[in-house]
């Protein structure tokens, strides 16, 4: 299995020294530079022709030059250490007033409540404070000692970590197949007094459909529990969606039910991989999950969250991203990236073999009950197509970022997908060589799934093993 995927040739053996251990002398920091720049700029062509789903959301080299710069001049800060650096103190209050505005925190202010965030290491992050929070709250408030979550089947992977790691049961809802939908009635019957929480997505990564927040709303403020609302990938770009025009059902803080949100200013935020912002409708919330050790012998210690010391660059870099795109800069992309997404979902509904999972947006997924999808992934791979694989059913996900939104990529979306259309209808329900995994790994899944992806992690992670001859 290992061997199929040619994942474990150690990358750039033959042209670049491999380190085994400290190089002896310090190398001039001009040919470390050349080095790396000789393997990015090669990889970044893999993706800069927008046919890769979703990962790169920006895909503006001249913007990333501007991050690097306001990255720069902070790259060295710790935000922890926060008498010496006022600043950060007036980005992060900003980047996180900025994301409140976006998902109208003004309805909970109305009521009373005091809407605040956190600025996080990514979309994991923002979920793991969510869940920590609500579980804090719940054995403050409500003395919950025994805690579960529910979420729809359909709800991220990292909300199955957060309960993992912070010793929460979690119920999965089903989801109705045609909608993907969950399933707000079994939400209903299955909270229960130890219940500190429930989700929806807006959208979920797999199918790029919005659950019904606001009878997820009902059903939460019936309970009294919390509603997160993951909006890691959407946050940055369903508002500006329905501010053109799109149907685009309300998701936000408008929603009275709705407790935390959380959305990644690493997606369509357009900032550097490593941010993300999660937002309570009230202080006591986001309060509940600081940690405090005030008798420590190396001074009394406090931190706003999971991490100790925190990226000035990355906090830096946020913010500029946000103030130099602006509301009008985040809707003229969303508009191109949404014609670009229906263009493609037209392409994918001229051909009745294939179906559309739900009602989706600017990510679309489809399958066939005519064929095995995967032969279609198959052909369009060698094109330099890469989509994500999903199963239960078998299907493939395209989300539609800047990089698509070239001249000529739909275009040539509609034409490479008919040739494999085509080329699926005669390999009928054959295997296809390509399977279902998170992330466009493909390889052939057997029963051992977890097995797989363990040898897959190896390839990746334990190459200091098996580092080529010198
Ligand atoms: C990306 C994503 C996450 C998790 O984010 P990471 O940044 O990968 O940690 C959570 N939910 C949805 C819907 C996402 O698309």
């Amino acid at each position: 299995m290992r061997e199929a995927l040619a994942m474990s040739d150690f990358p750039y053996a033959e042209r670049f020294t491999v380190n085994r251990a400290l190089p002896e002398h310090g190398r001039e920091p001009q040919d470390v530079l050349e080095e790396l720049a000789a393997m990015a700029k090669e990889e970044d062509a893999a993706w800069e022709g927008g046919r890769v789903s979703g990962t790169m959301y920006c895909g503006d080299h001249d913007h990333y030059a501007f991050l690097n710069d306001a990255f720069g001049l902070y790259a060295h800060v710790n935000i922890l250490q926060r008498d010496i650096c006022p600043s950060a103190t007036k980005m992060e209050g900003e980047v996180i007033a900025m994301a409140l505005d976006l998902f109208h925190a003004e309805a909970a202010e109305g009521e009373g409540g005091e809407p605040v965030g956190l600025l996080t290491t990514g979309g994991t992050g923002s979920i793991m404070h969510a869940v920590l929070a609500m579980r804090e709250y719940a054995a403050q408030e409500r003395g919950v000692t025994r805690p579960n979550f529910i979420k729809p089947e359909t709800g991220h992977p990292a909300f199955d970590k957060a309960c993992h790691l912070f010793g929460v049961e979690l119920r999965k809802a089903p989801c109705d197949a045609d909608t993907t939908l969950v399933d707000v009635d079994w939400v209903d019957q299955h909270i229960d007094d130890q219940t500190i929480g429930i989700m929806g997505s807006a959208c979920n990564y797999g199918y790029g459909t919005i659950d019904p927040i606001a009878e997820l709303s009902d059903v939460a403020t019936k309970h009294g529990v919390g509603l997160h609302v993951d909006c890691c990938l959407g946050g940055f770009i369903l508002p500006f969606g329905q501010q053109l025009g799109v149907d685009i059902p309300v998701f936000d803080f408008r929603i009275p039910g709705v407790t935390s949100i959380s959305a990644d200013t690493h997606k369509y935020g357009y900032a550097f991989k490593g941010s993300s912002t999660v937002l309570f409708r009230d202080k006591a919330w986001r309060n509940s999950q600081y940690f405090f050790l005030t008798d420590w012998t190396g001074g009394k210690y406090g931190s706003p969250g999971m991490e100790g010391s925190r990226s000035g660059g990355l906090l830096a870099a946020t913010w500029a991203s946000m103030v130099k795109t602006g509301r009008d800069g985040y809707l003229r992309y969303a508009r191109e990236i949404f014609d670009t997404a229906t263009a493609m979902q037209s392409a994918v509904r001229s051909h009745p073999e294939l179906k559309i999972m739900g009602q989706p947006t600017f990510l679309f997924s489809f399958r066939s009950d005519e064929f095995d999808i995967y032969h279609v992934n198959d052909h369009m791979r060698p094109k330099g197509w890469r989509f994500n694989g999903q199963q239960y059913p078998n299907a493939l996900h395209m989300a539609v970022t800047r990089p698509q939104t070239q001249p000529g990529v739909a275009e040539a979306f509609a034409a490479d997908l008919a040739e494999a259309v085509a080329y699926a209808k005669e390999k009928g329900h054959e295997p296809a060589a390509s399977g279902a995994i998170y992330g466009g790994v493909a390889g052939g899944m057997n029963d051992d799934a977890d097995e797989f992806i363990r040898s897959v992690m190896a390839d990746m992670f334990d190459t200091h093993q098996s580092l080529p001859p010198d």
